[in-house]
């Protein structure tokens, strides 16, 4: 039986005015998400100007995933209201999810499928032509050095392979806002290079805003424009290095050192002198 496709951009019904660039790619005011007792997110805002990359930084259990997930709409929120390319998300909103490329904390892909197979399933879902989606996907293979590797089973790639091929999933394309669980995860400090390069140039060249979090400060440090700070859900502190700094009166301090100060667990020293007795 032949099933008809609905591809995600060319046939999206238009549920809202025009997307435009008002200067945000993102704009979360206000969310509040709970998990039964849990308080995931409390009442955090943020923005991800357009051509911007901002980390999302915070100590195990801040509420980063959470954050991201409702940005998706994987997650609905208790309250406040997200908003992409000036444009408010909602379930109906397809158009606006075509506009964002998401690589989750553990993506999920189907491994009885080669790479080659699933990139093209994916770019079928958002209704590329096959000439554009050939060019994009084979430069991105080049760029992630997986090119030769596109023919065989996604089941026998080493996780950084795998994490590789989430990465062009979510960039085939051509997102105007990215937004990234942990993207470098599993991926070797020369990979790990070309995708901060990727991500800096995705901003300053295409204008694409990226959310994307990371436990690595020094990553955060090399290619973030700006960072965000969530801890227990809150927004404690958003500027750039510098900024943060000036916050947590270090000035001229690592952001290791900035990000446990206004986390509160600069006692870790103590905690791994107990650990050790
Ligand atoms: P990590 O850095 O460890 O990945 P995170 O900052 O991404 O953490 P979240 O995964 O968003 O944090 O979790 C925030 C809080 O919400 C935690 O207390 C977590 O246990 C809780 N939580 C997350 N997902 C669920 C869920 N599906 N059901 C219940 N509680 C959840």
């Amino acid at each position: 039986m032949d099933v008809p496709r609905a591809p995600l951009r060319s046939t999206a019904p238009v549920v809202g005015p025009p997307l435009g660039t008002n200067g945000t790619a993102l704009s979360i005011r206000r969310a509040v998400k709970t998990y039964g007792p849990v308080l995931a997110v409390s009442d955090a805002s943020l923005d991800v100007p357009v051509g911007q990359v901002v980390g999302l930084l915070g100590p195990n259990g801040a509420g980063k995933s959470t954050l991201m997930k409702i940005v998706l709409g994987i997650v609905r929120a208790n309250s406040g209201t997200v908003h992409v390319l000036g444009r408010e998300m909602s379930p109906e909103a397809i158009d606006v999810k075509a506009e964002i490329g998401y690589v989750p904390e553990a993506p999920l892909l189907y491994e009885f499928l080669t790479g080659a197979e699933y990139l093209d399933f994916v770019a079928d879902m958002y209704g590329m032509d096959p000439r554009a989606r050939r060019e994009r996907i084979g430069q991105y293979l080049t760029a992630l050095e997986l090119a030769g590797h596109e023919n065989s089973m996604i089941s026998g790639y080493s996780q950084g392979m795998k994490q590789k091929v989430a990465l062009i999933s979510a960039l085939v394309h051509r997102p105007r806002l990215l937004v990234l669980d942990e993207p470098l995860n599993g991926l070797d400090p020369r990979s790990a290079r070309i995708v901060k390069d990727l991500l800096r140039s995705l901003a300053r060249q295409e204008g694409v805003g990226v959310l994307f979090s990371t436990h690595v400060l020094e990553i955060a440090q090399a290619i973030c424009d700006e960072l965000v700070i969530l801890h227990h859900g809150q927004v404690l502190a958003t500027g750039s290095v510098a900024d943060l700094r000036g916050r947590a009166g270090l000035p001229g301090s690592g952001l290791e050192e900035v990000f446990l100060s206004l986390t509160g667990t600069g006692d870790l020293g103590e905690i791994v002198q107990a650990l050790a007795r």
